[in-house]
């Protein structure tokens, strides 16, 4: 039977950076409330095999999924709208496509062709491409592509989806995200670089299906008329997409705009049920409506670009809902702090995050913030190096021990209280070779993190190649850091609490990536509300 599956491309114009993974996110969660399986691919341009290796000052936070793939941070946003996984498979590069078809050739697969971009890297994006649709486990596949079109490493992607629109017909549509300039002068919105955006598409042999521009300001009925005019589309399927107060509103605005039923309309499926969107309605009212205001400090050296720690930001927006509170996030950069301005940097947060991250730069001023928030009993959140942080600052001021440093800055320290796992070891190559991904971890009863989850048994993902020394974990326990969480497989230490302080819990994996809309994670809504009880006693 011929595969039923619609495939909707996203491209941008224009400019970068306006959102088409918010796009490609609000419109498969209006599709999914329409009762449709969707999913959303990402597909990068750029050579590296996956972001994995890139610095986070280049391309912000690396998303890990379930099955441990090293991801664009847009499926982040992919799985926090959508509220289901995203794998391996929802994120292909340039480098990805290439390794592949260069594996091909030197097996011989070719049957000494000359192996060229058309057809041989073309038919291999777009195998990718169909991929998961072909698994049968989604209605919908929207595929979004990075970069801008224009760009000389897009080519090959704007290619693959010409000869898919062309193949897949009333299965396949294009949607075209650009931006219209305001212009002060002329009190108008400018329609020309869009026009020439959808011009250089039309070269690529691209009639985009529907064009969503992104403005400031409502655009006229002229403006729609002319854009559509220029771009050979009826008026209904230009679609204005507002600058929205917090990306959680963007699903209602192009609700309002109909692009899920003009999208519907034109792949030939029945509209389904209204989306009430009841649940994501109650969040963001929560959102928009707090009791109070709750400050929490991120300590991290990446702060200056906020998307180094994209996840982090929105489990914490989730969490504040949940607990009907407003989060002050202020950006702490690591590097800043010392012992004479803790104080004043750290004195009046009501909750202190320490941020992952690999080097050692940062790392003192990470210290000098544990160290704070446990002796002022501010609540604390440690996460992967902020959990191997506090166990380094627990052995230096409590127990008192010398020299306690990670093997990671010190390869031959004195005590080496967080050290390199065994099975890293052996590990030469810097591409996806750490420990990745969901494993399980078992908890303690009577801790934080139990309460918080009400279960004894749970799975989060990682992405670390230390961990905390067990030979030390009987001297901790006895001073009073306890191990709360461990791999029921291996022992390694997944969470550690100190339970003489109000809340102090630090975790080895990552709780920031399973975090969504719809199921706000429970150490970020623990820790918050850990938070806003400090302020509501600091108020006292
Ligand atoms: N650099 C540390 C490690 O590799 C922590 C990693 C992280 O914070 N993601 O174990």
């Amino acid at each position: 039977m011929a595969s039923t599956t619609r495939y909707i491309f996203v491209t941008g114009g224009v400019t970068s950076s306006l959102g088409k993974g918010i796009l490609a996110s609000s419109l498969a969660k209006l599709l999914q409330e329409r009762g449709y399986r969707v999913t959303i691919q990402k597909f990068d341009p750029y050579i590296n095999v996956d972001p994995g290796t890139l610095n986070p000052y280049e391309h912000g936070e690396c998303f890990v999924t379930e099955d441990g793939a090293e991801t664009d941070l847009d499926l982040g946003h992919y799985e926090r709208f959508l509220n289901i996984p995203t794998s391996q498979a929802n994120n292909v590069t340039t480098g990805r496509i290439y390794q592949t078809v260069i594996q091909r050739e030197r097996k011989g697969d070719y049957g000494g062709k000359t192996v060229q971009v058309i057809p041989h890297i073309t038919d291999e994006i777009k195998r990718c491409m169909m991929l998961l649709g072909e698994e049968g486990k989604f209605d919908i596949v929207i595929t979004e592509i990075g970069g801008t079109v224009g760009d000389i490493e897009s080519l090959p992607y704007v290619e693959t989806v010409r000869q898919l629109k062309y193949e897949l017909g009333n299965r396949g549509l294009v949607i075209h995200l650009t931006l219209l300039p305001y212009l002060q002068t002329s009190g108008e919105l400018k329609t020309k670089p869009t026009q020439h955006s959808v011009k250089m598409l039309l070269q690529s042999g691209v009639q985009p299906d529907i064009l969503v521009a992104r403005t400031e300001f409502h655009m006229t009925k002229e403006v729609r008329g002319k854009i559509a005019l220029f771009c050979n589309l009826p008026q209904s399927a230009v679609v204005e997409s507002m600058d929205a107060e917090t990306i959680y509103d963007v699903p209602l605005m192009l609700k309002k705009e109909n692009l899920d039923t003009v999208v519907l309309k034109k792949l030939k499926l029945k509209p389904g049920k209204t989306p009430e969107l009841v649940e994501w309605r109650a969040f963001l009212s929560r959102l928009k409506n707090p009791l109070e205001t709750v400050t929490v400090g991120l300590v991290g050296k990446y702060v200056e670009l906020h998307d180094a720690y994209k996840s982090i930001a929105e489990a914490l927006t989730h969490g504040g809902s949940v607990n009907e509170i407003k989060v002050d996030l202020k950006w702490i950069h690591s590097e800043d702090v010392n012992p004479e301005n803790a104080d004043r940097l750290l004195g009046s947060l009501d909750g202190i995050l320490v941020a992952p991250g690999f080097g050692e730069r940062g790392i003192e001023g990470k210290v000098i913030a544990v160290q704070y928030a446990r002796e002022k009993g501010i609540p604390f959140f440690g996460i992967c190096l902020g959990m191997q942080v506090a166990v380094i600052e627990f052995g230096q001021n409590v127990i008192g021990l010398k020299d306690c440093i990670s093997t990671e800055f010190k390869p031959n320290a004195e005590n080496p209280v967080i050290c390199l796992m065994e099975e890293q070891k052996q590990v030469k190559q810097l591409g996806g070779t750490m420990r990745l991904g969901g494993y399980d971890c078992d908890l303690k009863k009577d801790s934080l993190a139990y309460r918080a989850y009400r279960k004894s048994s749970i799975r989060e993902r990682h992405r670390h190649r230390y961990e905390f020394n067990p030979a030390y974990s009987e001297k901790f326990e006895a001073a009073g850091m306890v191990i709360t969480g461990t791999n029921p497989d291996t022992g390694l230490a997944e969470i550690v609490e100190i339970t003489s302080h109000p809340y102090f819990l630090a975790t080895q994996f990552h709780p920031e990536f399973r975090s969504t809309v719809e199921n706000p994670h429970p150490l970020f809504v623990s820790f918050l509300k850990a938070a806003y009880q400090h302020h509501q006693k600091a108020r006292d």
